[in-house]
């Protein structure tokens, strides 16, 4: 991403606003407004390989792995918004597995871009299953929009589920109903 040409785009969308771009409190708002943007937007520069970097390892277990309230931020591509929430991604491993923190950087590999929840929700599945070759993968995001909340319908409180089920998550219903009610346990 060009920092340069992206400030200089924020500091022409500040004026056509009806801002000052030039008042004390601007000045640098631009080059900032670059920086957030190029870190916001970093998944489109990250490949999964390098976020896998050797963290799959061996395992004959075949239960199941929950990882629960996964930290999402991601932008919505109709009105470059934030929406933000939490994911929870179980699966049934066959004979590896990923390390746990890699859960949480395949979210925001995919988050760190203009995003619709259901796809970044697919993509996450699909990431897991493929890096491992599991048997079964299920993911679900709880997201808050902020392109609902502060326009449009401004419906505060509305939360977005969104699921994707592939393999034994998707044909087998057992496994499925199992995977839900791990999500449903009590936190401590
Ligand atoms: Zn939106």
């Amino acid at each position: 991403m060009n920092v340069q040409r992206v400030a200089e785009l924020t500091r022409e969308l500040l004026i056509e606003l009806g801002e000052d771009a030039d008042r004390q409190g601007l000045l640098k708002t631009p080059e900032r407004v670059a920086k957030a943007w190029a870190f916001l937007s970093m998944g489109y520069r990250t490949s999964l390989d390098d976020v896998l970097n050797e963290a799959i390892f061996d395992s004959e277990a075949n239960n199941m792995i929950i990882a629960r309230d996964i930290e999402v931020y991601s932008l919505c591509e109709h009105h470059m918004l934030p929406f933000y929430g939490r994911c929870h991604i179980g699966y049934i491993a066959r004979k590896k597995v990923l390390g746990v923190s890699k859960l949480a950087r395949f979210v925001d590999c995919f988050a760190r871009r203009l995003q619709i929840q259901e796809r970044l929700t697919s993509q996450v599945a699909h990431a897991v299953m493929d890096a491992i070759s599991a048997e079964g993968v299920g993911v679900v995001m709880e997201c808050r929009h902020l392109c609902m909340m502060m326009r449009g319908v401004e419906k505060q409180n509305s939360i977005m589920t969104t699921s994707s089920v592939l393999g034994s998550f998707h044909d087998d219903l057992p496994t499925r109903e199992e995977f839900i009610s791990l999500l449903n346990r009590p936190r401590d």
